[in-house]
């Protein structure tokens, strides 16, 4: 019954980095299914705009939908009105692995012989071709993404029950996986053993259970937020209720390995992360960034959005106003027209223009969230010189971003990020700032309360906590 679609959208104009992905899952027998899974991916937006999709189950069979491009520009009443059931499964991606094409779009459906599966998965294993390697030689694989790796090994697991083939794959598989899957009668998800990726559960007023990577996917459709799957953790629902399996003792890990990113930048700040906030954890973090690396200066202001709670905290632990330097055009968000040379010149103004009245004269900090490949900063710098700011000091609410990440986010190689190639001085001279200042790891972890062995820094020290074997990860060095 699965329906895909071959057009091919061009890849989005600019240049902007790749975000993990958005997952949603729903049994709720009485409720209108797809309509909430679609409401709630588009909570989930921001952690991936390439493709998307939703199967959905009326217990005999499963439907799905998906195609490349945005959640408005996928569905419309005619393609959700055929997806009727009770239980659901949402994704949102954005490629890490496997290239930008639509069969790499998820919910993947399977048939095998114990009938129909569908499965939405959001993180990267690291060790994909070993697992590849373990598949029935006759296995045809039709998209290029880990996911589908992942979703074969279940079908094929040697286990009687789902709950028993998730177990099993979950002993060898490695990396990021956050997992919702559907059977025509169950719901799963399930979360790996060092919980790298986020993944919650809430309840439906009238009853009905809805799991999603982010908090705002449930306050968005009005689930009430319960709490994080547990690392390693299977959920299984359906007619006869919940049932949580945790980890077997003898196989959790002595460690977990949240990501940082996560609070740094990807998650929304209206959600929660370990019933932590992330809007406070970004405001802390601004605080924090103050007593830091203070500045001389008469005004703060943020890159919008993902920075704005970071540059209020700044405001309020410096004393200095925070004014709304830039405004941000919220529907720029992806296009599929390129810019012309001479708009190309521009591009920084298609997605931002400054506020001028209230830059002019004025010593400046700019608090922005992250530093990447350093492709966006010196633009903002500019910009704001342009306005007429005597002074410009960046702070940022971040380590240096140092290494890539092999666990979900498609941040950039080696080569590409600015903080593996240059110290912090010749960083503030290619952005052209009067000065710069980034967040310490440890005034980051006090920031959002978490322990450093809770946490994947990564990205920030080039200590993985997964073994990185293959010649793809040469640079990496596991903890
Ligand atoms: P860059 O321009 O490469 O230095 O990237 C840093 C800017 O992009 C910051 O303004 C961040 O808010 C934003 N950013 C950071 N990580 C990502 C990501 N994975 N995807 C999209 N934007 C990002």
């Amino acid at each position: 019954m699965a329906r895909s679609y071959d057009a091919e959208a061009p890849a989005p104009a600019g240049d902007s980095l790749n975000e993990a992905c958005g997952i949603i899952g729903i049994f709720a027998p009485g409720l209108g299914v797809a309509r909430l899974a679609f409401f709630g991916l588009y909570a989930l937006q921001h952690r991936g705009q390439e493709s998307a999709g939703i199967s959905v189950s009326d217990g005999s069979s499963i439907a799905c939908h998906r195609e490349m491009g945005l959640i408005s520009q996928i569905f419309d009443e005619e393609n959700l009105a055929v997806l009727t059931g009770h239980i659901a499964v949402g994704h949102t991606r954005y490629s890490t692995t496997g290239s930008s094409i639509v069969v790499n779009a998820q919910p993947l459906l399977e048939r095998a012989a114990f009938g129909e599966m569908t499965l939405a998965h959001n993180g990267n294993l690291t060790n994909t071709d070993a697992l590849r390697a373990r598949l029935d030689p006759a296995t045809v694989l039709l998209a290029t993404s880990d996911s589908e790796v992942l979703a074969k090994l279940i079908v094929q697991a040697p286990a009687e029950d789902m709950l028993a083939r998730i177990r099993s794959v979950m002993t060898i598989a490695e990396g990021a996986y956050s997992v919702v899957l559907a059977t025509e009668k169950q719901l799963f998800a399930f979360r790996d053993p060092l919980g790298v990726r986020p993944l919650c559960m809430g309840r439906f007023p009238g009853g009905g259970v809805m799991f999603a990577s982010e908090s705002c996917a449930l306050a968005t459709v009005g689930a009430t937020y319960e709490r994080e799957l547990e690392p390693g953790e299977i959920v299984r629902v359906d007619d006869a209720g919940v049932f949580c399996d945790p980890m077997p003792a003898a196989q959790t890990p002595d460690k977990q390995a949240l990501c940082m990113f996560e609070y740094i930048y990807f998650a929304r700040p209206d959600s929660l992360l370990r019933g932590t906030s992330i809007y406070m954890g970004r405001l802390e973090m601004g605080r924090r960034l103050a007593a830091e690396h203070p500045a001389d200066a008469d005004v703060v202001m943020a890159i919008p959005d993902s920075a704005v709670p970071g540059g209020i905290g700044y405001s309020q632990a410096s004393g200095l106003p925070y004014v709304e330097g830039l405004i941000k055009n919220r529907y720029i968000g992806r296009t599929f027209i390129s810019p012309d040379q001479s708009l190309r010149a521009r591009s920084v103004h298609l997605k931002f223009n400054p506020v001028v009245e209230l830059l002019a004269g004025k010593r400046v900090v700019v608090v922005d969230d992250s530093i990447v490949r350093g492709t966006t900063t010196p633009r903002i710098v500019s910009l704001v010189r342009e306005s007429g700011a005597r002074e410009v000091h960046v702070r940022i609410t971040s380590p240096p971003i140092t290494d890539p990440c092999y666990l979900g986010v498609d941040m950039a190689t080696h080569d590409e990020l600015i903080a593996a190639n240059h110290t912090v001085d010749e960083i503030r001279a290619i952005i052209g700032a009067d000065s710069l200042g980034f967040l310490s790891k440890e005034a980051l972890l006090g920031a959002v309360a978490r322990q450093r062995s809770e946490m994947c820094l990564g990205c920030l020290t080039g200590e993985y906590p997964v073994k990185l074997s293959t010649p793809e990860y040469a640079f990496a060095s596991p903890l």
